[in-house]
């Protein structure tokens, strides 16, 4: 099974001068290609088009020699690339002739992993043809062979890379334990072992500055310049919320998919919830909708089974120990579970997971 996972990347001066020479190559290879097909096509309506033989990008590097300074990997990428729009458009026409790429949107180029070229340590990975390793933010561990990277440079001017690793046949030890998540407000997470996975407070902060900052964009004048700036300040706050997010959401199902072999979360009717507007942005913030779809398909790399409770199903109303059932805690204020059958006292969060991990036995 191929993955992909994205990281920031920090190239020093030097590496920006390789990576922008490298962009440009891939461009000029792609385009020149296109250039050549458009004039065959033009010439030869006729004639079979997949017939007719171009040059490779190997026989540009003699004409153009400074192909030769960046990684020949990336310009049969690129080759490649327009080799598939060709394709495609022969196949439909409806898709379009394929475009010239442009400066501005295409500031990208690939490679591949051949004999270990590829390879991340400490915290810097090499990539082909460049001699020095380029500093990662390497916010996730993976396993597996890395097969290709994509390196993009995207308009604000920060630098990424895709990375496609093959996890094939990596599995985690098979394990008895079972577990119930609750998902709350206040705390993000409450398992049925009594473990608590907060809210990260700089998610919180995070929230309150971009608050203040869509107060400052909304008395801007339109088509001013200060509003364009306020713009791009909101939108580079998103970005970082978004990421702080699914860092926090990343970290939460690998421990929870890495210790348990069957995780039983709730039905959580996101859209109903989010109808009470005092809790719409805690929602919002903790995203359950996309913590439920990342645990799903961890789930099935790993072998791992999710069981969503039934939407009827009262784990916050049932005493986890007797089962008798109890409408106290229908007020959110409400954070111990006491049973009046049983004498039972127990965090009302802990209390509903219990009655979730039920569901697994
Ligand atoms: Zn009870």
């Amino acid at each position: 099974m191929l993955k992909a996972y994205k990281f920031r990347l920090y190239p020093n001066v030097e590496q920006r001068i390789y990576l922008a020479k490298t962009f440009g190559c891939t461009r000029f290879v792609y385009n020149r290609m296109l250039a050549e097909r458009i004039k065959s096509y033009e010439e030869n309506k006729a004639l079979d088009i997949k017939a007719i033989k171009y040059p490779s990008p190997a026989q540009y590097k003699t004409e153009f020699e400074w192909l030769k300074e960046v990684d020949s990997l990336a310009l049969a990428n690129a080759q490649m690339n327009l080799g598939k729009a060709y394709k495609n458009f022969f196949r439909d026409k409806s898709i379009g002739f394929p475009r010239f790429k442009k400066k501005t949107n295409t500031n990208s180029y690939t490679t591949n992993n051949q004999n270990g070229t590829v390879y991340i340590e400490n915290k810097h990975i090499k990539v082909p043809k460049l001699k020095s390793m380029i500093k990662i933010k390497q916010h996730r561990e993976f396993n597996g062979l890395i097969k290709s990277c994509t390196i993009s440079q995207v308009p604000s001017g920060k630098y990424y890379i895709s990375i496609l690793v093959d996890a094939e046949n990596i599995q985690l030890p098979k394990t008895g334990s079972k577990i119930g998540v609750d998902l709350g407000i206040k705390e993000f997470a409450i398992t049925s072992n009594g473990e608590f996975f907060h809210n990260p407070k700089y998610l919180k902060k995070s929230a309150k500055r971009l608050a203040k900052l869509q107060k400052d964009l909304s008395r801007k004048q339109k088509g001013s310049n200060n509003r364009k700036k306020a713009k791009i300040k909101v939108a580079k706050l998103h970005e970082k919320i978004s990421n702080q997010r699914k860092d926090m959401l990343h970290k939460v199902s690998t421990q929870l998919i890495n210790e348990n072999q069957v995780i039983v979360i709730e039905d959580l009717k996101v859209s109903n919830m989010l109808k009470n507007h005092k809790l719409a942005k805690s929602i919002a913030d903790v995203s359950w909708s996309e913590f439920r779809r990342i645990l799903e398909y961890k789930a099935k790399w790993y072998s791992r089974e999710i069981i969503v409770a039934p939407s009827n199903y009262a784990s916050s109303q049932l005493c986890s120990d007797c089962g008798n059932q109890s409408s106290q805690t229908k007020n959110l204020s409400c954070r111990t579970y006491i049973c009046s059958v049983c004498g039972m006292i127990m965090d009302r969060d802990i209390n509903a997971s219990k009655n979730l991990l039920k569901l697994a036995i």
